[in-house]
């Protein structure tokens, strides 16, 4: 199979493990980015030959100009770099890998393209998940999602009627803090938050992990990316991450897809689809686990994953803005500038905080992702 593809987010987990699977299947690259990694980007440039690469942060560009003179390869930065290789034609798939409502406009920029998504950037429909659906449908650009709940879905819904679905059942492992109540959250540590019992990712979502906002986003982007109605997607944990999720049919049947918990097999499929060839990774053993485990989340403690489910419900600017605040809130305890238990706290006070208003714009997105910033800045 030959196939162009770009890469933004290259250096990150999901980047890196995209480059594996381009890789074994002899894909040309077309594109790579990176927020700040520079030194990796250089050397998946040199390794790869990309025509274009772009580092998102400005202070390192002029350094990686200088390193790849020697190469053909152009550098760009900043977001006009990101749109600059979103909307290149010379692309059959854009990865979009990046982290946080940055990927927005790539998105955008690439459906208006006519460039076919795989989407691992998450807060790309959270945060806009009206307008990129609108214009994917009208444009008639399909999007493929990376994320492992959403490709099991993606992959249960092959082949059944779509208006025969009940619901999709969204599975959750639970994160590192799966049973606790708040008054043992309270003295958590970043390492703690940090050390996710399934999934090796990067540092935002794997506190996303810890928070359940990562499933809180997923619920939001299952609505999107399936076009449902909130009250058919239901949260189960399920501990050991073996069923990436399922989907119930009128008649009751439910079916699950099930693998090792390895980001390269969704990852794979949203490059291949409908193809499927062997995956560089285990193959999954059911003997090996002997017992999956099922139960409720935890609705009160993790007030982040509520948070998020009544944003989607009430609509307008509301996912968004506990997306940006979110976003903010990660970055300050990271920085360790506040407590593990503040974030929920911040996520679910932009729900008091901010009146409704309506997304109709890329502008809209833009104006509530601001004003949830400084209101989450202007808290601490
Ligand atoms: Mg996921």
């Amino acid at each position: 199979m030959s196939k162009t593809i770009s890469i933004l987010g290259s250096t990150g987990s999901i980047g890196t493990q995209a480059i594996e699977v381009a890789k074994k299947h002899n894909f040309k690259i077309s594109a790579l980015s990176a927020n700040s990694n520079a030194d990796i980007l250089e050397n998946q440039a040199r390794e790869l030959k990309p025509e274009y690469v772009c580092i998102y942060n400005e202070k390192y560009y002029k350094e990686l100009k200088d390193n790849l003179a020697d190469t053909s390869v152009k550098v760009l930065s900043g977001m006009d770099g990101l749109c600059t290789i979103a909307s290149s034609k010379n692309c059959d798939t854009l990865v979009n890998s990046v982290v946080g409502m940055v990927g927005l406009l790539p998105t955008l920029t690439a459906i208006d393209a006519g460039t076919e998504i795989a989407l691992a950037n998450k807060e790309t429909l959270v945060a806009g998940g009206k307008l990129v659906t609108e214009s994917a449908e009208k444009k008639g650009v399909r999007i493929l999602p990376i994320d492992s709940e959403h490709s099991a879905i993606f992959q249960c819904l092959q082949g059944n009627k779509r208006e025969q679905l009940n619901k999709i059942i969204l599975t959750a492992s639970g994160g590192p803090f799966f049973n606790k109540k708040t008054d043992e959250l309270e003295n958590v540590t970043v390492a703690d938050a940090l050390n996710h019992p399934n999934w090796s990712m990067g540092s935002k979502i794997t506190i996303d992990s810890a928070t359940l906002m990562n499933k809180g986003l997923e619920f939001i982007e299952a609505k999107w990316l399936f076009d449902l109605e909130p009250d058919m997607i239901e949260i189960i944990v399920h501990r050991q991450s073996v069923i990436h999720s399922a989907v119930e049919y009128k008649d009751f049947s439910v079916i699950a897809q099930l693998g090792v918990p390895d980001m390269k097999i969704p990852i794979q499929y949203a490059l291949l689809y409908p193809d499927r060839f062997e995956c560089p990774t285990k193959q999954l053993s059911l003997t090996d686990y002997g017992t999956l485990t099922f139960e409720k989340p935890d609705y009160e403690t993790f007030k982040c994953l509520s948070a998020a489910i009544k944003a989607i419900k009430t609509g307008g600017a509301y996912p968004c803005l506990v997306n940006s605040a979110n976003e903010e809130a990660v970055k300050l305890f990271l920085e360790g500038k506040i407590s593990f238990l503040k974030i929920g706290e911040i996520v679910s006070s932009v729900l008091d905080k901010f009146p409704y208003t309506e997304i109709t714009s890329y502008d809209d997105v833009v104006k509530a992702d601001q004003n949830a910033r400084a209101y989450v800045m202007n808290m601490i």
